[in-house]
């Protein structure tokens, strides 16, 4: 049994500024929002003062949208301090409009091998005080399934 496991503890506290605190803020209510650009109206994570495509600073905090799929993913195995346990695994979730979310991916690696496309279902764990997305495999369907 190789299960992927959550760092803990202040070390993994997320870094917060005035861009990023209403992430944090509604992950902590339940809900996965991203900025959307008050001007162009695209999407953009992690949050940033100002849109990558036209320069806008105004923006909405919307939620995401649509069924999450893998999109990409990285297993670490070696410990970048001997206080964080391994393996753990971040990812990278797609929603619809090609929205992009960074969070961790539980499963265990015995039982199943993440394949790109495959079905996320998303929730949250309290860490260090924050609420971090969590995600984990679906039961494997894939977008090749459909
Ligand atoms: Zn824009």
């Amino acid at each position: 049994m190789t299960k992927m496991l959550l760092p803990e503890g202040e070390l993994f506290a997320p870094g917060i500024t005035e861009d990023t605190q209403p992430f944090w803020d509604w992950t902590a209510q339940g809900e996965l929002r991203v900025q959307r650009c008050g001007a162009c109206g695209r999407f953009r994570f992690p949050p940033l003062p100002a849109c990558r495509t036209c320069g806008s600073l105004e923006a909405s905090w919307e939620p995401v949208e649509g069924m999450p799929r893998l999109y990409s993913w990285v297993i670490v195995h070696r410990s970048v301090s001997r206080d964080v346990p391994v393996p753990y695994c971040i990812a990278v979730a797609e929603f619809a409009d090609e929205v992009h979310v960074v969070g961790n991916l539980l499963f265990d690696s015995d039982e199943i091998t993440p394949r790109a496309g495959m079905a996320l279902s998303v929730g949250f764990r309290e860490l260090a005080g924050y609420f971090v997305p969590i995600f984990h495999l679906a039961g494997g369907r894939t977008d090749d399934d459909t």
